[in-house]
C-alpha cells in the first residue's frame, strides 16, 4: 500500500516539476527574446539619431556655400543671391528657404527699404503683432530684416520680416554674432506657415574683416546667412520610411532640460498601440548650440513581428512530454504492481506447495506413515542425541511373511490394502510422541524406539496384533492369515559410531527369525546394551 502511495506522489511530483520546468524555460526564452527585441529597437533608434544628425549637418553646410558669395566684404545683389541660392536649394531639398539678413542700423532703414522697392514696390520692414497679423516694423536701433529670400514664392510673409522683432530669433542672432559661430534657434512656427509644424532657423554671421573681440564683432557685423529648416522634412529625408515601421519617435529639443520642446512626432502608420513601457532616449551630437534627442517607443507590431513561437513551443512540448512521462510512469507502475501481486500470489502458492511437498516427502504415499527417508533423518538426529545422553536406541525391522505369494494370488491391489492395514496396526502399537514407525520399503516396516526398556514386549504385541487382524492368507506356509517376522536390536551408541551397525544387527536378527519359521521376533544380542537392559 505504501508503495502505491509513493508512486502516486512521484507521478504528481513529476507532473508538477515537468510543468514548472517547461513554463520556466518558456518564460526564460520569452524574456531573452524580449531583451533581444529591445536591444534591436534601441539600435534602430541609435541609427535613426545618427542619420538625423548627419542630415542636419548636410543641410547646415548650405549656409557656408552661400557665404562664399559674401567674401571680401562684398554684398551680392538680389539677383546674384537668388541664382546661387536656387542652385544650392536644388541640392538640399529639405531647406525651406535661404535668406540674407543684413544688420540695418535705424539710420539706414530708409536706404535699405528704398533700394528693394525698385523691384518690390511694397517692400518694407515688418513685424508680427501680438494679435497675429503682420505690420510695419516699429522703430528700433537696428533691424535684421529678411532682405533676400529664395524661393520668394511661399515665403512672401517672411520677406521684410524684422527678426529683431521676435525675442527667440533676436536672442539666437545675438549669440551667433557674439560667438562668431553658426547658431540655430529653438523651434519656431514660421511666419510664412499657417499650420503648427515646427521649424528652426540657422544663422551664420558675416562680418567685415575678421573681428576677434566681442566689441568688434558687434560693430563689424554685416548680417546673417539664414537657412529655414522644417524639422518634419529633415526627419523624413533622414531615413527610409519603411525602417520606421512600428516605431514611434519624438524629436525633442532639450537644450533647456526644464523646458523640453517637442519638435516633431513620428507615429507609425501601422495603427498598432504603442508600448509606452519601453522608452529609449538617444541624444544627438550638439548642433549649432542646440541639444536634440530622439525619444522612441516600439509599437506592439514592432515587437510581435520579432517574436517567435519558440517559447510557446517549448512550453507546449514540455507539457506534452511531461504528460507522456507521467502516463508512462503510471503504466509501468501499474504493471509493476500487477507483477508484484502475481509474484506474491505465486510465492504464497509455492510456499504452500513446498510445505505440502515437505510433508509428503516425509510420509509414505501408500500407508500414510513415515517413510524411509524421514526415518533415516530421525535416526541420525536421535543417534547423536543418544551419544550425548548415553541413552539407548532400539531398531525393529518387520517383514510380512510370504507376501509375494499374497500378492501373486490376491492381486496387487489387495497387496496394497494389506500393506495399509499392517502399517496402521503397527503404528498403534507405540504411543509415545518420540516413537518412530515407518515403512522401510516393500513389505518391510521399521521402529525406532528411544530409551525403551520393554522392546521385546512391543515386538510380541506387534506379532499378536497383526495376526489378530485376521487378513486371510491361504498361501502362507505359517498360518492361514497374514503374519510378520521381526528382527530387533538395542544399543547405547558410542561416540564416532553411526546407525548402520544397528540396522545391520536388526536385519541379521530378522533373517534368523525367518529361518526359525517366521511369525516370531528375534533379538540380536551382540550389540552393546546397558546393564539393566531387559530383552
Ligand atoms: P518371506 O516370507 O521370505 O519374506 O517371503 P516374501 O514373499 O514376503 O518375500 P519376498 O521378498 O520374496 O517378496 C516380497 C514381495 O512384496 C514382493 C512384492 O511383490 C511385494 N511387494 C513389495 N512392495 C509392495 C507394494 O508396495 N505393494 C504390493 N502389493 N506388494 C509389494
Ligand atoms: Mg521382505
Ligand atoms: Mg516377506
Amino acid at each position: 500500500m505504501a508503495v502505491k502511495v509513493n508512486n502516486a506522489a512521484m507521478q504528481i511530483f513529476v507532473m508538477i516539476a515537468g510543468i514548472l520546468l517547461s513554463t520556466l524555460s518558456g518564460w526564460f526564452l520569452y524574456d531573452a527574446e524580449e531583451k533581444a527585441i529591445i536591444s534591436e529597437f534601441q539600435k534602430d533608434i541609435d541609427e535613426r539619431a545618427a542619420s538625423l544628425s548627419r542630415e542636419i549637418e548636410i543641410n547646415i553646410e548650405a549656409l557656408y556655400t552661400i557665404a562664399t558669395l559674401f567674401s571680401q566684404d562684398n554684398i551680392p545683389d538680389f539677383h546674384t543671391f537668388t541664382i546661387q541660392a536656387r542652385k544650392t536649394l536644388s541640392r538640399h531639398k529639405d531647406i525651406q528657404a535661404l535668406e540674407w539678413v543684413p544688420r540695418v542700423p535705424h539710420a539706414q532703414r530708409q536706404t535699405f527699404e528704398t533700394a528693394l522697392r525698385k523691384d518690390f514696390v511694397d517692400f518694407e520692414f515688418t513685424e508680427r503683432k501680438a494679435q497675429g497679423h503682420m505690420a510695419v516694423a516699429q522703430q528700433r536701433p537696428e533691424y535684421f530684416p529678411v532682405y533676400y529670400v529664395e524661393p520668394l514664392i511661399g515665403n512672401e510673409a517672411a520677406f521684410g520680416f524684422d527678426l529683431a522683432s521676435s525675442d527667440t530669433r533676436r536672442e539666437t542672432l545675438e549669440k551667433s554674432r557674439d560667438s562668431a559661430t553658426a547658431r540655430a534657434t529653438a523651434s519656431i512656427t514660421l511666419v510664412q506657415e499657417n499650420n503648427s509644424s515646427k521649424a528652426f532657423l540657422a544663422f551664420l554671421p558675416l562680418y567685415k574683416g575678421q573681428p576677434s573681440t566681442l566689441a568688434k564683432r558687434k560693430q563689424n557685423l554685416q548680417g546673417f546667412i539664414l537657412g529655414v529648416y522644417r524639422i518634419a522634412d529633415i526627419f523624413a529625408s533622414s531615413t527610409l520610411n519603411d525602417e520606421l515601421l512600428g516605431l514611434e519617435i519624438d524629436v525633442v529639443d532639450d537644450t533647456q532640460p526644464n523646458n523640453i520642446d517637442l519638435l516633431h512626432s513620428h507615429s507609425s502608420s501601422t495603427g498598432f498601440t504603442v508600448d509606452k513601457n519601453i522608452i529609449y532616449k538617444k541624444a544627438l551630437p550638439e548642433i549649432l548650440g542646440r541639444k536634440w534627442s530622439l525619444i522612441g517607443s516600439p509599437t506592439q507590431s514592432y515587437i510581435s513581428v520579432r517574436r517567435s513561437v519558440l517559447p510557446l513551443f517549448v512550453v507546449g512540448a514540455g507539457i506534452i512530454f511531461t504528460l507522456f512521462i507521467t502516463a508512462y510512469i503510471r503504466s509501468i507502475t501499474k504493471r509493476a504492481n500487477l507483477v508484484q501481486r502475481i509474484v506474491i500470489e505465486k510465492t504464497n502458492e509455492l510456499n504452500e506447495a513446498n510445505k505440502r511437498l515437505k510433508k509428503l516427502s516425509r510420509i509414505d504415499g501408500l500407508t500414510g506413515i513415515a517413510n524411509r527417508r524421514f526415518m533415516d533423518e530421525f535416526l541420525d538426529r536421535e543417534w547423536l542425541r543418544a551419544i550425548r545422553q548415553e541413552s539407548s536406541v532400539s531398531f525393529l525391522l518387520i517383514d510380512i511373511d510370504f507376501f509375494k505369494a499374497y500378492n501373486d494370488n490376491y492381486g496387487h491391489l489387495a497387496g496394497d490394502e494389506c500393506l495399509r492395514k499392517v502399517g496402521a496396526c503397527l503404528k498403534q502399537q507405540v504411543n509415545r510422541a518420540v516413537d518412530m514407525v515407518a515403512r522401510y520399503g516393500g513389505e518391510e516396516f521399521a521402529f525406532v524406539l528411544l530409551d525403551t526398556h520393554d522392546v521385546k514386549l512391543i515386538a510380541d504385541r506387534c506379532l499378536k496384533s497383526i495376526e489378530a487382524l485376521n487378513i486371510k492368507h491361504e498361501f502362507s506356509q505359517v498360518e492361514a492369515v497374514i503374519t510378520i517376522s521381526i528382527g530387533y536390536c538395542s544399543i547405547v551408541p558410542q561416540k564416532g559410531s553411526d546407525p548402520s551397525s544397528l540396522i545391520a544387527a536388526a536385519d541379521e536378527a530378522l533373517y534368523k527369525a525367518k529361518e526359525r519359521g517366521r511369525n516370531n521376533a528375534l533379538v540380536n544380542l551382540t550389540a552393546n546394551l546397558p546393564q539393566d537392559f531387559s530383552i
